[in-house]
């Protein structure tokens, strides 16, 4: 996709902190973090939206979320649980879709938010 900003990531042709990547994924920090820890895990081929994604797409999709947590413990904000059972850490993943979703770029991308809490406008 010419004008995909995510395209042009995925491509090398913007820069971007790079976190992870292999043939499929790129995952990146946003570039306007609403947490302490704000990362953006997209496929490396273009899809609009979630919408776009089919029954050919569910490993694909399997893949992103799973490499959640590994980034999550990569970047300090794993879940732990303590000697009594207590939890803490822990981290957000998000998929806005649409204009109701609230998505602003048009490549699909999961949103990984994770740090000390109160972040901004995400509840
Ligand atoms: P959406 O609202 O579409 O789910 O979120 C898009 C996200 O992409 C926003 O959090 C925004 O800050 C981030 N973003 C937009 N343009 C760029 C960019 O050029 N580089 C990076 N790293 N993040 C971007
Ligand atoms: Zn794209």
């Amino acid at each position: 996709m010419e004008h995909c900003i995510f395209c042009k990531i995925a491509a090398g042709q913007i820069p971007a902190h790079v976190v992870f990547e292999d043939e499929d994924l790129l995952a990146f920090k946003d570039i306007n973090p609403a947490a302490p820890v704000h990362l953006l895990v997209i496929p490396k081929r273009h899809l609009d939206t979630l919408s776009d994604v089919g029954a050919e797409h569910t490993a694909l999709l399997g893949k992103m979320l799973a490499l959640a947590p590994r980034l999550a413990a990569e970047h300090g904000v794993a879940v732990t649980t303590n000697a009594d059972g207590k939890r803490s850490g822990g981290y957000k993943t998000l998929i806005n879709t649409g204009p109701n979703g609230g998505q602003e770029v048009y490549h699909l991308h999961m949103h990984v938010y994770g740090g000390e809490r109160p972040w901004r406008g995400l509840g």
